[in-house]
């Protein structure tokens, strides 16, 4: 039987995209291609509020992380850690040999404009990688004001956005906010299959890579923009991803971003409710994530065997991730999942622990 995911990636995916994924090939040097890609990434750009060309790379969204920092770091980045996924940033940035200085709160903890602020402000940094929506811990951060203060503040600083796992579920205004890149892939809220990722690049970003003489061969930004305005790609791309892209673009386009977003937000907050009935929402309850709430086992349940009888249900949610496991649990809120999949899942717990 086919478990409902209720996990933080992949999420489900319909049938409709399912099928769209089985479209008959095509070359990727065609007209048919060109126009495909084109229309992906116009829809893209709605869906982002900006004017800057959005890239889509064959690969996992980690990949394009790794692109982000070669093109786009000449001096230092600093790196902003409140949990597992975050941390990656700093990991990648490491790899690559780039100078690095972290500013890491607590696990639910959030990262805060003034946190940031004075963490820049010692200095030498031409680059901020933030965490949109820090799926570990069920924080989501507040990028938008972060980003505000550095365009205020640090001109210089590029700012790179981890959005993995909240664009397409949350409103992220690029130009607005003066992002520099912002990159997700397509299994979250996107609700696709793995292997395609997005990524919105800036012009600022595009000057910076410029400047820089070895960005690495794949994912660079250079590159791929001179295949982008035709339409095309360095390398052979996941055709099969764009056909699901583009069908979901207009599923999406056709919901309406805006109810969306506000779909995501009434599925959180049914589910903290339910949470704080039963347990309670791990972190900061000012910036709990519109996408994934992380509950606390404040009851000391076994999160295996619950997650082993809702299986048996047809259903799947996610441990708490890495120091969390068993002691919280994760239900995931995103994609093309509704209300009544949120009352029902919430409903089966109900049933299985004998909640009331
Ligand atoms: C899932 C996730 C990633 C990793 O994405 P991949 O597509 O597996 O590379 C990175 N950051 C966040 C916030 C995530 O949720």
């Amino acid at each position: 039987m086919h478990k409902k995911l209720f996990i933080p990636g992949p999420t489900e995916v319909t049938d409709e995209i399912l099928q769209a994924m089985a479209t008959p090939m095509i070359g990727h040097r065609t007209s048919g291609y060109a126009t495909l890609q084109g229309d992906c990434e116009s829809k893209v750009k709605k869906l982002l509020f900006t004017q800057a060309r959005v890239f889509l790379f064959t690969s996992s969204s980690t990949g394009v992380m790794e692109g982000a920092i070669r093109n786009c770091v000449a001096k230092k980045a600093l790196s902003t850690i409140n949990g597992e996924f975050s941390r990656r940033w700093n990991e990648i940035v490491r790899s690559c040999g780039v100078q690095t200085e972290t500013l890491e709160v607590e696990a639910g903890q959030a990262i805060t404009p003034e946190l940031v602020d004075a963490a820049l402000s010692k200095g030498g940094f031409d680059a901020l990688c933030l965490t949109h929506n820090e799926t570990s811990t069920g924080i989501m951060n507040p990028v938008r004001e972060i980003a505000a203060m550095v365009r205020a503040k640090y001109p210089d600083v590029l700012i790179l956005v981890d959005a993995v796992s909240s664009m397409a579920g949350v409103e992220i205004r690029f130009d607005d906010w003066g992002l520099d890149v912002c990159l997700a892939g397509v299994q979250k809220c996107f609700a696709l299959p793995p292997g395609l990722a997005v990524c919105a690049v800036s012009s600022r970003a595009m000057e910076r890579a410029k400047s820089i003489p070895y960005r690495g061969y794949y994912f660079d930004f250079i590159e791929n923009e001179k295949f982008a305005q035709k339409n095309n790609t360095p390398a052979t791309p996941s055709v099969s991803h764009l056909f699901a892209l583009n069908k979901q673009m207009d599923c999406m386009l056709a919901e309406g971003i805006e109810n969306r977003f506000a779909r995501h937000l009434a599925m959180a907050e049914y589910t903290r409710a339910w949470a704080r009935k039963h347990f309670a929402m791990f972190g900061d309850q000012r910036y709990l994530s519109n996408t994934v709430s992380n509950i606390q086992n404040t009851r000391g349940i076994d999160v295996s065997a619950l997650n082993k009888a809702l299986g048996e249900r047809g259903a799947m949610i996610s441990d708490g991730y890495g120091p969390f496991k068993g002691k919280c649990f994760r239900i995931a809120h995103m994609g093309d999942l509704t209300m009544e999949d949120i009352k029902w899942i919430t409903a089966q717990i109900d049933d299985i622990l004998g909640l009331k």
